[in-house]
């Protein structure tokens, strides 16, 4: 049975998402941004928490893990520690390991890059991926604790997921992101397209998420830092996609 997927805000712009399965009623939260936005989607669909798969140890991501922990006696997923502890775990888990939700199965991708941590879930099955701050649509997540070849290796992990995957990202980011991307890539005709798309959906005040992984290999310029196009038009002919894309980010740090 297919699963059932909410999107949500929490805190100012991040998502809160829960996947639910409806065959044995298991739920889990991707993240815990905050408690109480979680527990009144869970109140709303009649669903009670399982399950929180956390993806990196940044605050606006694990906030909310003990209260709902204390609250529904969930258990806690999370990668192994490295430079900062997740505290309130269950459950630690590595590239290539797959968690059971119910009958959902998630698949672990060491994705890491924004945080040595970071870890994304792909529902194989339900063709989504929980990519919190490694892949935005139209951009991708700061480079805090890693180097830019490891953020480029994770984001070609993502890449190389089929087209018809949805990106579940951790931040309502696509607007500026679009608005970046325009300044590198703006003769790219999926791009404008999805510009158009996303000033539709925040003029309506609907998410931009979920995605599809097709459209953002196209539109997203930091998935692209491998394309010739992209390094000629940063007068970077024949450099390297590691350095291509790392000129990227620091274009967007400076945005
Ligand atoms: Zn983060």
């Amino acid at each position: 049975m297919a699963a059932d997927i909410r999107v949500f805000t929490c805190l100012s712009d991040n998502f809160g998402y829960l996947i639910h399965d409806p065959a044995t009623g298991a739920t889990a939260s991707i993240d815990a941004p905050e408690a109480g936005p979680i527990a009144r989607q869970l109140d709303a669909a009649g669903w009670t928490l399982t399950d929180i798969l956390i993806t990196h140890h940044h605050h606006d991501h694990v906030g909310g893990v003990a209260e709902l922990k204390q609250r529904y006696g969930c258990r806690v997923v999370a990668p192994y520690d490295k430079a900062t502890a997740i505290a309130n775990v269950d459950l630690r888990v590595a590239h290539g390991d797959v968690v059971k939700i119910g009958e959902l199965l998630a698949r672990v991708l060491e994705t890491p890059g924004h945080t040595l941590d970071h870890i994304s879930y792909v529902f194989d099955a339900d063709k989504a991926v929980f990519a919190a701050d490694t892949l935005f649509s139209i951009g991708c997540g700061r480079v805090f604790e890693g180097t830019y070849p490891m953020m480029w290796d994770s984001l070609l992990k993502l890449r190389a997921l089929p087209d018809d995957f949805r990106l579940y990202c951790g931040h309502e980011y696509t607007a500026s992101n679009v608005k970046f991307a325009l300044t590198v890539d703006p003769d790219n005709e999926a791009l404008k397209a999805r510009a158009d798309e996303v000033t539709r959906l925040r003029s309506a005040n609907q998410p931009t998420i979920p995605t599809l992984l097709g459209a953002e290999k196209m539109a997203n310029v930091f998935l692209r830092a491998d394309d010739p196009a992209v390094a000629a038009r940063l007068r970077m002919k024949g450099a390297n996609a590691e350095d291509v894309f790392g000129e990227l980010r620091e274009r967007k740090n400076k945005s």
